[in-house]
């Protein structure tokens, strides 16, 4: 059955991407994500299969290896990869979704050849570097710095919470360079090799959630890196940086939507076959209830990252729209995901059954990328600048 607004907004070329990878992910990924969530990490050949079948480049451009497709076709791939593993997903979302991106926009010749044909082809993994141990929403004021001595620029500071760090060949680093906290002006960019002195990764965290995806501290004792390392201008790096939000967000809309549906995909089956009391307890109205409820917040939320997809590739500016997604949608993913293992009664406690798993994954989302709590700030600002009391 497809959804309505699988019909509405995807051409007929996007809906067969999308068999395609529906596919791969069922029978070349869904294989190896117990071992994964085990090792705490994907396999690189995984990276190296997908990148062969232009699976990771599809909106990148076509001069560096990727299909130069539509925004849509990155927004499919996020949500059939977090269906099976929401892990792998985050892993990619930064590659891809984030450092890629950037480096299309921003980066040099150089640049784009030396770090982003990598990632499109599925040789390199990288990371973004904001969140500090002081915090991670207040985005805008890291104590991570950078001065220039010589030619060069000597970086101090210490990130955390770093997705892919561990498995990473390159950073994206994000300093403060002049200015004041809060400002967006003044944070340089750096791309940082995982090898450069000073540079040291730290063991991955044992985390509640996405287990697949590797994440740890990095600590930069006086890394001196070139001019030539600076994506974009410097002074301007958190432009790079608030830049790439609503696509952010939006993506993050297409990963809940995939947890969601994948929590549905199990309960729904599950209700209809289990018998209590002689009767299955598909035919009882508390489960009915959650089963709507998830049926109902998946179909709101696919309808609103697809129509925000098509915005942002007419170039519209989305913030408060995109926010409302991301607030909205990790918000069904965690009941999705709650009411799944309520559904499957002792059994969705098993890993076995997989829900456990994703109420875990779920939960991620309701901080990462921007809290809850950011989106609403963020939401009850733009609601009263319509009011002029902003
Ligand atoms: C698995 C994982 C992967 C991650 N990957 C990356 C990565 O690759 N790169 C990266 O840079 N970061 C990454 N992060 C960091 C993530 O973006 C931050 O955790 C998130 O932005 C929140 O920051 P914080 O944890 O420091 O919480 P804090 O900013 O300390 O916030 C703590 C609490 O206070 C609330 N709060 C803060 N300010 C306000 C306010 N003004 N009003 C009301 N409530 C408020 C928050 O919503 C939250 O509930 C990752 C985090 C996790 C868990």
């Amino acid at each position: 059955m497809k959804s309505l607004a699988v019909k509405t907004f995807l051409t007929a070329e996007e809906l067969e991407f999308r068999t395609m990878v529906r596919r791969f992910m069922k029978d070349e990924l869904q294989p190896l994500v117990p071992q994964m969530e085990k090792d705490g990490r994907p396999p690189m050949s995984l990276f190296k299969r997908m990148g062969d079948l232009d699976l990771l480049g599809t909106y990148l451009p076509v001069e560096y290896g990727g299909s130069g497709g539509s925004l849509m076709t990155r927004a499919i791939v996020a949500e059939e990869t977090a269906r099976v593993n929401a892990g792998l997903d985050a892993t990619i979302f930064v590659n891809i979704g984030l450092v890629a991106k950037h480096l299309a926009k921003y980066g040099t010749e150089a640049q784009k050849e030396k770090y982003l044909r990598p990632l499109i082809t599925g040789e390199a993994c990288a990371s973004i570097c904001l969140t500090e141990p002081t915090g991670g929403s207040d985005a805008l004021s890291p104590r991570t710095t950078a001065k220039k001595v010589g030619g060069d620029w000597v970086i101090k500071g210490h990130k955390t919470f770093i997705t892919n760090a561990p498995i990473a060949q390159f950073f994206l680093v994000f300093t403060r360079t002049s200015g004041e906290n809060r400002r967006a002006h003044g944070g340089t960019c750096f791309i940082v090799d995982a090898n450069t002195p000073g540079v040291s990764v730290g063991q991955p965290f044992d985390k509640l959630c996405l287990r697949s995806s590797p994440t740890s501290e990095i600590f930069f004792d006086d890394v001196r890196v070139p001019e030539s390392q600076i994506l974009g201008e410097a002074e301007m790096g958190f432009y790079i940086m608030l830049d790439g939000l609503d696509v952010e967000r939006v993506f993050e809309g297409a990963c809940n939507t995939g947890i969601a549906q994948a929590c549905l995909d199990i309960a729904a089956p599950y209700a209809n076959e289990r018998k209590v009391f002689g009767k299955k307890i598909a035919d009882y109205q508390m489960i009915q209830d959650k089963i709507a409820r998830m049926a109902a917040g998946i179909e709101i939320s696919r309808t609103m990252f697809y129509h925000l997809v098509r915005a942002a590739e007419r170039g519209e500016r989305m913030s408060n729209e995109a926010s409302m997604l991301k607030l909205y949608s990790s918000e069904v993913a965690v009941m999705a995901s709650r009411e799944a293992v309520q559904i499957l009664g002792g059994y969705g406690l098993m890993e076995e059954y997989q829900v456990a798993r994703l109420y875990r994954d779920a939960k991620h989302h309701e901080i990462g990328a921007g809290t809850s709590e950011i989106m609403k700030l963020i939401i009850h600002k733009e609601t009263m600048k319509q009011y002029d009391l902003a």
